[in-house]
């Protein structure tokens, strides 16, 4: 039997990965995957050259993570990511909330720097923002690499538990799209899409499984339940609650390149699951190489 290897959650320099896109797809290709989602945060822009280094007979399925908030379930609003693939990339409402999502996350990352330079710790918000380039989407890991480059921290880890995790003190929030609006945007222009590490170890709080039910009601397709901050049990927890919901259920590597230490296809989704997923989809095909 062939054995199909899937990774459907990496990020490249299109956002807060380390390897550009078509290098990602070389590194995904050494890793034994035959398929990969490049699924960088709030933007597409990765898509055509990663589409263009696919080896012969690998697949990639065009994605994007979007950052996006929730109800608690108790009142209050939670931060969520969702994974969105095989959607139309340029419809006009995708579009213009990436274009937004980027901005503001631009505006923040010059906030945080700001805030660290004003207590005399050695970041320069421009010279961040010169080194992302003016397309890719900016994120903490970036001021991290910063902390790293000055010496400060040894690691982007050591830099997040520091300095720039929630409740650190230079934390700074964003607007982030109400999930229900990005679920019916992507499923709108043709897309899919799949709540990613809903129950991710060091990210709490995180959304309760009525409120998951509410979103599969809303048209989520799937849960990412292989995470690498996800324990045993909630995977346990989140495996029981997609099969009762009728979700499709993944497995991931939410691979960063060296901004953190997980391997790409560490985690991976079965192929009935992928195949699920690509049968509801109808925005833009699998690229085949
Ligand atoms: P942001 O998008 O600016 O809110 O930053 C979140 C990004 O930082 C996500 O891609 C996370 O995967 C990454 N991240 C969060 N915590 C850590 C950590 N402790 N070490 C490395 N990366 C992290
Ligand atoms: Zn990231
Ligand atoms: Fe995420
Ligand atoms: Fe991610």
């Amino acid at each position: 039997m062939v054995v199909v290897r899937i990774d459907l959650h990496t990020h490249s320099t299109a956002s807060d990965g380390t390897d550009g896109p078509a290098e990602l797809v070389s590194v995904a290709a050494a890793a034994g995957l035959d398929v990969i989602a490049l699924t960088d945060h709030d933007t597409t822009a990765g898509w055509r050259p990663a589409a263009e280094a696919l080896p012969s007979g690998m697949r990639l399925v065009p994605g994007a993570e979007l950052s996006c908030e929730c109800a608690d379930g108790e009142g209050g609003r939670v931060s969520v990511h969702l994974l969105a693939y095989l959607f139309d990339p340029e419809a006009p409402a995708i579009v213009a909330e990436q274009r937004r999502l980027r901005d503001e996350r631009r505006t923040r990352l010059r906030a945080i720097a700001d805030r660290m330079a004003a207590d005399g710790l050695p970041v320069d918000a421009d010279e961040i923002l010169d080194r992302l380039g003016p397309d890719a989407t900016a994120g903490r890991p970036h001021v991290a690499q910063a902390l790293v480059r000055a010496g400060l921290c040894a690691t982007v880890d050591e830099a997040f538990a520091g300095y720039l995790a929630g409740g650190r003190g230079y934390y700074v929030p964003r607007t982030d799209t109400p999930v229900t609006d990005a679920i019916e945007m992507i499923s709108a222009a043709g897309g899919v899409t799949v709540l990613a590490h809903p129950f991710a170890f060091g990210r709490r709080p995180t959304v309760p499984p009525e409120v998951i039910a509410e979103l599969a009601q809303r048209g989520l397709t799937g849960i990412e339940v292989d995470h690498p901050n996800h324990e045993p049990d909630a995977r346990d927890e989140l495996r029981a609650l997609a099969k009762d919901l009728g979700l499709v259920r993944t497995g991931s590597s939410d691979y960063h390149g060296t901004n953190k230490t997980i391997r790409i296809g560490q985690e991976t989704t079965a192929v009935e699951e992928f195949e699920a997923l690509v049968a509801q989809s109808t925005g833009a095909p699998v690229e085949v190489g």
